[in-house]
């Protein structure tokens, strides 16, 4: 099984070896920089960084249309990521690729919190909380149709499935904790 990350911008390496962790000897993890090395993937981790950016990069390399081509692939988006997966974004007209029923805010932490960490409680997870690393964190606004909430901080969403699409505002692959990656690989991708 192949799982790809995307590595156009953002913290790329991070997610290589947290996925790599996460996914053994079960399969082999890529980057993925031009369209042709979407096809045959059974995951795609777009990771955080900064959302305008990996949009128009994604655009300017036809890996929208190639991601958008492939029904059954399952994406966790972290941070950045989370807002290309999201249907709108509050108050920019950016580029995503719309695959769930989500709103987002940009930045939705404010200025004394760009960044902080804190420990979430996360049910498909176990009872231990998870450590949640947030860095200019987005936060999901609305929540429609059949995506469904995960996990909340101080009664925003930060979590959301719909489906084979895991949106993340926070940063899973910047802790030693790989059972957010886990659960993404057998519960969401059913690798
Ligand atoms: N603030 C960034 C954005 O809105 C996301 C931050 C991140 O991915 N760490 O694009």
């Amino acid at each position: 099984m192949r799982v790809g990350v995307l590595a156009l911008q953002g913290d790329v390496e991070e997610h290589l070896t947290a996925m790599r962790r996460a996914l053994g000897r079960r399969g082999e993890v890529v980057q993925v920089k031009r369209a042709e090395q979407v096809h045959g993937l059974k995951a795609l981790v777009i990771p955080g960084g900064e959302s305008t950016t990996i949009g128009k990069l994604m655009q300017k390399y036809g890996i929208d249309r190639a991601v958008l081509a492939e029904p059954e692939l399952a994406i966790l988006g972290t941070c950045a990521g989370a807002i290309m997966l999201a249907e709108r974004i509050e108050g920019y007209e950016q580029f995503s690729l719309g695959l769930m029923s989500i709103s987002v805010a940009r930045n939705a932490f404010g200025r004394q919190r760009e960044s902080f960490e804190a420990e979430l409680h996360i049910e498909v997870l176990g009872k231990k909380p998870f450590p949640g690393v947030f860095i200019r964190a987005p936060v999901i606004t609305e929540v429609r149709g059949s995506a469904e909430v995960l996990a909340e901080l101080e009664g925003k969403v930060v979590l959301v499935r719909q489906g084979r699409y895991l949106a993340c505002a926070f940063h899973p692959e910047l802790t030693p904790d790989r059972r957010l990656h886990r659960y993404f690989l057998e519960e969401v991708a059913g690798a």
